[in-house]
């Protein structure tokens, strides 16, 4: 729609005859007349639902394109829906219209509706109206709550990250708060019930309070691993390495790299060429005494493209190019192509792990 992938999850089904299953009972007691058409009005109710979450997510789809930023896709799912949206380097202040524009429109759509129920004829037509415009009220009001994975969550992540200046922070307060919000919606069915909630009541509290625990928790892991990015220091992780012809012993090429105080070796061809790199797991697999008559080529592996790293490639830029060429050890050259050091993938896992 619009140049947009809308995706609806099978599991909206589910939720669709749920919806019909529950709602029937509500129906009939506002409609007693209508006997099992009941049933088509909840699940009208249902479809219509899912249209109006469809028109809150485009509002965050069609802000952000106007941005520039570009959308993959809408998916509706058993609770709702959600808008890919690639947010490689936004502003706080559009990613604060981006995420009020879907609970801007909720509002909007609930708003009318409200109007909309003196102005309509037939009972069942107001019945849907009524009711639908209560259910974007609750939707747009619920999402505005400021808590990850929220779009209030991200607004307040963006508000603190504009007046606060830092990103991270906003993610770590806004992560958090979905954390107490998610304790919160779990014993919110007691609450409102005086300790006596439904079995529906429970289990459905239970999976929106499952899901922000989920989303708010990744977005701490994320938050904290871009806050994490700066270590990643290419020239600052990067083993000093020692070239070596790829004739050499390994015993003779070991004894080379010991003097130079260097940790890794690099084969190069007569020209000084590095062709490939000495694997660390390899070299300690051949026994000691085998290693007089094993050359430094037959535990080296040869260089591919995606494996020579530039020294001024770091953090963000660091990551992605590790993963679109996974290796153990990566080849870094200076900025005139020579050999810097090896570049082993163990001390970037560490250097993201420490605390
Ligand atoms: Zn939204």
């Amino acid at each position: 729609m619009a140049g947009i992938p809308v995706h609806v999850s099978p599991t909206w089904f589910i939720v669709a005859a749920v919806i019909t299953y529950w709602g029937e009972p509500l129906v009939t007691d506002y409609l007693p007349d209508l006997g099992n058409g009941a049933y088509v009005v909840a699940f009208g109710f249902a479809v219509l639902l899912y249209l109006s979450v469809l028109v809150h997510e485009f509002g965050h789809a069609l802000t952000a394109r106007a941005f520039g930023l570009p959308v993959r896709g809408i998916t509706l799912h058993f609770l709702g829906g959600y808008t890919e949206i690639e947010r490689e380097s936004p502003t706080p202040g559009r990613d604060l219209v981006v995420s009020a524009a879907g609970p801007i429109l909720s509002l909007a759509l609930g708003g009318l509706g409200l109007l909309a129920t003196e102005a309509v004829d037939g009972d069942v037509l107001r019945f849907l109206v009524w009711e639908l415009a209560v259910a974007n009220v609750v939707v747009g009001v619920f999402n505005l709550l400021p808590a990850l994975p929220l779009d209030g969550g991200h607004m307040l992540r963006a508000a603190v990250w504009r007046f606060g200046g830092d990103e991270n922070r906003g993610t770590v307060v806004a992560a958090r708060a979905g954390q107490v919000l998610a304790g919160l919606v779990l014993v919110m069915p007691f609450v409102l019930s005086g300790g006596r909630p439904t079995l529906f009541g429970v289990i459905w509290a239970g999976l929106v309070a499952a899901l922000m625990w989920s989303g708010a928790t990744q977005a701490l892991a994320v938050g904290r691993m871009r806050a994490r990015l700066p270590r990643l220091d290419t020239r600052r992780l990067a083993r000093r390495a020692a070239p070596v012809a790829p004739d050499l012993p390994v015993s003779e090429a070991l004894k080379q790299a010991n003097q130079a105080g260097v940790t890794s070796l690099v084969v190069v061809d007569s020209a000084g060429r590095p062709t490939g790199l000495v694997m660390e797991a390899a070299v300690a697999a051949i026994p000691e005494q085998r290693r007089p008559w094993v050359s430094v080529a037959q535990a080296a592996r040869s260089l591919e493209t995606g494996m020579v790293l530039s020294l001024d490639v770091s953090g963000d830029s660091l990551l992605r190019a590790m993963r679109e060429t996974p290796a153990s050890e990566y080849l870094v050259v200076d900025e005139h192509g020579r050999v810097y050091g090896v570049l082993a993938t163990t001390d970037v896992d560490a250097a993201l792990a420490a605390r």
